[in-house]
């Protein structure tokens, strides 16, 4: 079968095309046709060189973490059968376990043993047929067609939201999300659906970044300039808006960090810093990856969005062998997906 992986090399990492047995039973007892994978942030670092661990004893790993595919096979007694579409979650649990792994929460594990599909320690889900265990395999409904890849990014979205919840001490009215990737849309999409007013930032002036945003109901703008007064719950999801981020926070309030590392060449004055903390009482979280509860709720979220909206979030659809385009960035676009059947 055909497989997208990442390959150590002297220079750093080549992604490539290629064919590969069919995927091992180690993997899990469910048989996964794959239908499309979505590229992200993530996927372009690793092609970049970075992030991604292979397996123990290879250099190369099977990339790809937000999947949709067709069960081909699967056990009885497993809940899902033949045809039934699935998305997989991402992480799974360090071997210790931790106090979060054990409790089915991988997405907090506190001694960072985890590995994650396509990413670190174990193949991913971007070749034509994957394997997967039961209990990480999400049905997701037929309704949201090839959004049905939105799921993970939507569950990483959800968790945001669930972190801030748990943060809040004041009630939320005003929303600030800076960033109108996917996951900034998305992040806007379900403080749209929580009633808040969403005030989008993203430098793109034209194309689908702002119609979607404006779609949704959200104020947009060009520069974090241009957003006045302050904000009970910040979403910061471009990795370059940190400082920001907590500016516009308000008393009270809390700013969650979901974009990954980024070399921040700004630096951030701690005695601001403190005072915002101390004397605003203002909050900064963070978050990473989601556990299959966050999927659920996501595929809940996405399938009370309007499908159109959705459809419009996947921007660039590329054809398996036309792969190499999924990792060029435009700046514009908003989800690339890679179809993997037509
Ligand atoms: C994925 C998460 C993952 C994180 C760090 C993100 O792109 O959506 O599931 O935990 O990268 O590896």
């Amino acid at each position: 079968m055909l497989a997208l992986t990442v390959q150590r090399e002297a220079a750093g990492c080549a992604v490539a095309l290629r064919e590969l047995p069919e995927p091992s039973g180690d993997d899990g007892d469910i048989l996964v046709e794959t239908l499309a994978v979505g590229v992200c942030g993530t996927d372009r670092e690793i092609a970049g060189g970075r992030v991604a661990r292979p397996p123990d004893g290879r250099d190369w790993l099977i990339i790809g973490h937000e999947s949709l595919g067709r069960v081909l096979e699967a056990p009885s007694g497993s809940g899902l059968v033949p045809g039934d579409l699935v998305t997989g979650v991402v992480r799974r649990p360090d071997p210790v376990p931790c106090q979060f792994c054990a409790m089915g929460q991988p997405d907090m594990c506190e001694n960072g043993r985890y590995t994650e599909r396509g990413i670190i320690g174990r193949d991913g889900f971007a070749s034509e047929r994957f394997r997967i265990e039961p209990g990480d395999a999400v049905r997701v409904d037929p309704a949201l067609g090839l959004a049905g890849v939105l799921v993970e990014p939507a569950s990483v979205v959800i968790k945001a939201w669930e972190q801030l919840d748990r943060a809040a001490r004041r009630p939320h009215r005003r929303a600030l999300v800076l960033g109108a990737g996917p996951i900034g849309l998305l992040a806007a999409m379900l403080g749209v659906q929580r009633g808040l007013e969403v005030h989008v930032v993203d430098r793109a002036g034209c194309g689908p970044k702002p119609r979607q945003a404006r779609a949704l109901g959200a104020m947009y703008h060009t520069s974090p300039e241009d957003v006045t007064g302050t904000y009970d719950a910040v979403l910061e999801c471009c990795g370059e808006l940190i400082s920001e981020a907590i500016a516009s926070t308000a008393p009270a309030g809390a700013v969650c960090l979901v974009s990954g590392d980024r070399d921040l060449g700004a630096t951030i004055s701690l005695a601001g810093l403190s005072h915002d903390l101390v004397h605003r009482n203002k909050m900064i979280i963070g978050t990473v990856n989601s556990n299959r509860h966050h999927f659920q709720a996501a595929q809940e979220a996405l399938l009370r969005a309007d499908r159109g909206w959705l459809e419009g979030l996947l921007t660039d659809r590329v054809p398996l062998r036309e792969w190499r385009s999924a990792f060029t960035i435009n700046p514009e676009q908003v989800k690339t997906v890679i179809q993997f059947l037509a």
